[in-house]
C-alpha cells in the first residue's frame, strides 16, 4: 500500500512538474520524497528560486505561506489544513500594536514563525538560524520579537547591547517548551561522552546547560564538524530521522521522546497524494499582507 501511493506520488510530482519541499520534523518517509529537506531559513532560500509551478510544501501552515508569499505566481499547496503552528497563533497583529503603542522607538522583529498576518505589522523577520546575524546588523536598541519567549532569551544572550523585548510576555513552542533541566542532567549521566546540542526555543535552564543551542540546519553542520561520536538532541525527534540516515556512523539520543510536533506530523503519504491529485489546499493570502509580508522576510535575506 504504502509503496503504491510512494509510485503514485512519483508519478504526478513529474506529470504535474511539481516540486516538494519537506521541512525538518517531517515524518522520514516524507523527507525521502522531497526534493529539498531543510529548516525554515533553507526552505525560505531554496523557494524564492524555485521555477517549478506547483510547490508542495510537507511543513507546518506558516512555511507553505512564506513559500507563497515569495512565489506570487506559483501555485503553492499544502497536504493538509490541520498544520496550523499553535505558536504562530499566539501572536496577533493586535498584541504587536498593543506593544507598539507602548515601545514606540522599537522596531518590530518576527520569527518566521508567525501568521503571514502579522508579519505584516512587523519590519524584518528572522529565523532561528539567522536571528542573531540580523539583530546584530539593524541598528535600532529596542526590539520587539514574538512570538517565541525562548528564542528571544536566546537572541539577549547573544547580543547583550541591545533590549529584547519578548512579545507577548509567554509565547512558545509546546514541542520544545517540554524539556527540562532535569531531562538534560538525567541524559548527560548515561551518556557523558555525548555532546548536547538543543534547539534556542527550548527553555533558558535548558539552552543554559547544553554544550550548544542553535538551529537543526546548525545542529546538521554541528555533527558534521564535532569530533564527537554521541550527540544529545533536543528539538522534534523528525531531526533526528534525517542526522541518523546522514550519520550512520555517529549515534543520536532524544533528550526526550516525546518530542513530537502533533501538528506537522499530520502530513501524511495519503493526504499528499490528494494534494498532488487535486492540487489542494491551496494558500491564498491578500495581496496586501502578502506584499508587506515579502518585504520583511526580503529585508531578512538582505541582512543574512
Ligand atoms: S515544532 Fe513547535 S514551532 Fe515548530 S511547527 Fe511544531 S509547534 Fe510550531
Amino acid at each position: 500500500m504504502s509503496q503504491d501511493l510512494i509510485n503514485e506520488i512519483m508519478v504526478l510530482k513529474k506529470q504535474k512538474n511539481a516540486i516538494l519541499l519537506a521541512h525538518n520534523y517531517q515524518a522520514p518517509i516524507i523527507q525521502d520524497l522531497a526534493d529539498f529537506t531543510g529548516d525554515s531559513l533553507e526552505l525560505a532560500h531554496k523557494v524564492s528560486k524555485i521555477k517549478a509551478n506547483l510547490i508542495v510544501f510537507a511543513g507546518a501552515e506558516f512555511m507553505a505561506e512564506t513559500a507563497a508569499i515569495l512565489n506570487p505566481s506559483k501555485k503553492v499547496i499544502i497536504p493538509s489544513t490541520m498544520v496550523k503552528c499553535p505558536m504562530a497563533y499566539m501572536l496577533s497583529p493586535k498584541i504587536i500594536t498593543e506593544y507598539k503603542t507602548k515601545y514606540p522607538n522599537a522596531i518590530v522583529v518576527l520569527y518566521i514563525n508567525s501568521t503571514a498576518e502579522s508579519r505584516a505589522f512587523a519590519d524584518i523577520c528572522i529565523t532561528s538560524g539567522n536571528a542573531v546575524k540580523v539583530i546584530s546588523s539593524i541598528k535600532e536598541r529596542e526590539i520587539l520579537i514574538g512570538p517565541d519567549k525562548n528564542l528571544a532569551y536566546y537572541i539577549q544572550q547573544k547580543v547583550p547591547d541591545k533590549k529584547i523585548i519578548p512579545i507577548p510576555d509567554n509565547g512558545y513552542c509546546y514541542v520544545h517548551q517540554k524539556f527540562q533541566p532535569s531531562d538534560v542532567r538525567r541524559k548527560k549521566e548515561l551518556y557523558p561522552h555525548a555532546e548536547v546540542i538543543v534547539h534556542p526555543e527550548t527553555e533558558p535552564a535548558v539552552q543554559d546547560l547544553a554544550d550548544k543551542v542553535t538551529s537543526t540546519a546548525g545542529m546538521i553542520i554541528e555533527v558534521s564538524h564535532s569530533k564527537s561520536k554521541e550527540f544529545i538532541i533536543g528539538t522534534e525527534l523528525g531531526l533526528l530521522d534525517r542526522l541518523r540516515k546522514e550519520y550512520p556512523d555517529k549515534k543520536f539520543i532524544p533528550l526526550l521522546n516525546e518530542a513530537i510536533c502533533i501538528q506537522q506530523k499530520k502530513i501524511t503519504l495519503y493526504n499528499l497524494y490528494l494534494s498532488l491529485l487535486y492540487e489542494r489546499y491551496q494558500i491564498q493570502i491578500p495581496s496586501e499582507i502578502s506584499n508587506h509580508s515579502r518585504r520583511c522576510i526580503e529585508r531578512m535575506f538582505q541582512l543574512s
